[in-house]
């Protein structure tokens, strides 16, 4: 079973403290997006809230919202980019769901359900990963 008690040690709490690196696609007072480093296809981000969530359940209204209108930019510049109208958007919740990173966060996968690769599988070349978060945060930008 799944604890709902937040590890503050967790990899993305390390993330928003910068105290590892991540390639960053935007970033606001609520949220931060960043590239997965284990893609499940090109060009897929992670947005998460700058709040000790560990999943949906925790969320509240305020960084549910600032999430949703994160993503909203990050997948408009991964359909300009990338050019394809489909983006998976995916969330698990708790060890059972699949969930490995116990604080909360949206998936935005530029491919269709059967095109997405294994969860969390392969480490992505980092040189790809910069190029492709520079490319979508000059699309954000724009
Ligand atoms: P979950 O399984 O919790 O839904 O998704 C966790 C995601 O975090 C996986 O897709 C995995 O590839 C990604 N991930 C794990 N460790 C790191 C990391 O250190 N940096 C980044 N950017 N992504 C990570």
């Amino acid at each position: 079973m799944t604890t709902l008690t937040y590890d503050d040690n967790n990899i993305f709490a390390k993330i928003l403290a910068g105290a590892i690196p991540s390639h960053n696609v935007y970033e606001d007072d609520k949220t931060l997006a960043f590239m997965d480093v284990m893609p499940q296809a090109k060009g897929h981000v992670l947005v998460v809230p700058k709040q000790k969530a560990v999943d949906l359940s925790q969320l509240t209204p305020d960084y549910a919202q600032a999430v949703l209108m994160t993503a909203q930019k990050v997948m408009q510049a991964q359909r300009q980019v990338f050019e394809r109208e489909g983006i998976v958007q995916m969330q698990l919740n708790g060890a059972q769901a699949g969930q490995t990173v116990f604080h909360y966060h949206m998936h935005l996968i530029p491919a269709s359900l059967h095109e997405l690769g294994k969860h969390g599988a392969q480490l992505a070349d980092r040189d790809e990963l910069a190029n492709l978060a520079n490319a979508l945060k000059a699309a954000i930008a724009d």
